[in-house]
């Protein structure tokens, strides 16, 4: 899920939200405009009941926003680091690079979402029992502390990727001194609540409840999903501990002129060598990018002949970097997004290996073998 549209920095965080909030917000404001106010505070304008509406629209993302928050500050205070927050459907997503230090760190990160948005609530009915009588600043106020209070529950059910499920796996990790049993065993019980979910939205369909059943059945739906890659990322995460970077590279590298066309490459030197990858290098030797072979093959003839390595090659700025020994598991949860990036490897400046998603896949085989063996 990428963040679509972005937002700015809060506390040297990025923050984003995706296309599908668009759509959320004109339902909550719909709902606070033709609903909620008029229901609780009845006799104003219709225009004035979507103002407030759009206002508490804005509010609900505030929520959101103060929550993924909590959750980024505290992790980037015990050592996590924070690649951004990206505001969508169901709430919010703070994309944190690598894995919490310890069980309790991870138990604090994941409470203190839940324990912000109880507190807005608290803050919001406290506020609202201070103004006299009822009126749509009242009615909006108490209308957000329900909504914080249901935001902090919901995130409370024990199941990956909510924050129930990551306290629930921090205790199970504390009790069992491994994370990755505590994780599986967390999925187990999540995955128990994603079919209840399921099973209560089709039961809820049959008995009429209408789209909510539809809802509660796709949110179970995305929990289950979200629990197996939960579970899948933390197993590769601790295969690839302790295995150093050198152990898994490709070395050495063949670096080639960035000069050179894309149809010369293909005919005189993919066909001499096994590589995927190739960096490339301008008449001084500087590295200027790297170039996949899977990407040029799928080129079109006509600009094959064309285009040199130099226009195709994706830029060395945004090619991620390691060194020999660093460990496999750090590098990943360091360079963030998945297995499919290439990553060159440098020893005192010096370029001595590159990484590719095919070399990581031959140790977690290499790993999975050996561990079936003993
Ligand atoms: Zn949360």
């Amino acid at each position: 899920m990428t963040p679509s549209i972005r937002l700015g920095r809060i506390f040297g965080i990025e923050v984003g939200f995706n296309w599908s909030l668009i759509f959320i917000f004109a339902l909550v404001a719909w709902t606070l405009a033709t609903t909620v106010l008029p229901q609780t505070v009845p006799g104003y304008e219709a225009l004035l009941y979507w103002l407030v509406g759009a206002v508490g629209a804005l509010l609900f993302y505030a929520s959101l926003l103060a929550h993924e928050l909590s959750h980024a500050v505290v992790a980037r205070r015990n050592g996590v680091k924070v690649a951004g927050i990206t505001l969508w459907l169901f709430g919010g997503v703070s994309q944190l690079e690598g894995e919490p230090p310890s069980a309790r760190a991870e138990a604090v990160i994941a409470g203190v979402g839940p324990l912000t948005s109880f507190v807005v609530a608290g803050v919001a009915i406290v506020i609202a029992e201070l103004i006299p009588g009822i009126n749509l600043v009242t009615a909006l106020l108490s209308w957000l502390g329900f909504v914080n209070i249901s935001l902090g529950l919901f995130n409370l059910v024990p199941a990956f990727p909510l924050d129930g499920g990551r306290l629930l796996s921090s205790v199970l990790w504390w009790r069992s001194g491994s994370r990755v049993r505590g994780v599986r065993d967390a999925v187990r019980v999540g995955r128990v609540f994603a079919y209840l979910m399921i099973a209560a939205g089709v039961f809820g369909l049959f008995l009429g409840a209408g789209v909510s059943g539809i809802w509660i059945a796709f949110i179970g739906w995305f929990l289950l999903s979200a629990g197996s890659a939960e579970e899948q990322g933390s197993a590769v995460r601790a295969a690839l501990r302790s295995v150093p970077v050198s152990a898994a590279m490709t070395a050495p590298v063949v670096t080639l002129p960035d000069w050179v066309t894309v149809d010369t490459f293909l005919e005189s030197v993919a066909p001499s060598h096994s590589f995927t990858t190739y960096p490339v290098h301008d008449s001084t030797g500087k590295l200027t990018g790297v170039v996949r072979l899977s990407d040029l093959v799928r080129m079109p003839a006509g600009e094959r002949s064309t285009k040199h390595l130099k226009e195709v090659a994706q830029p060395i700025a945004a090619v991620p970097v390691t060194n020999p020994r660093e460990d496999l598991s750090a590098m990943l949860g360091r360079i963030g997004g998945g297995l499919d990036q290439r990553v060159l490897v440098f020893d005192g400046g010096q370029l001595v290996g590159i990484l590719s998603p095919a070399d990581i896949a031959r140790v977690l085989a290499a790993r999975e073998t050996a561990g079936r063996a003993s």
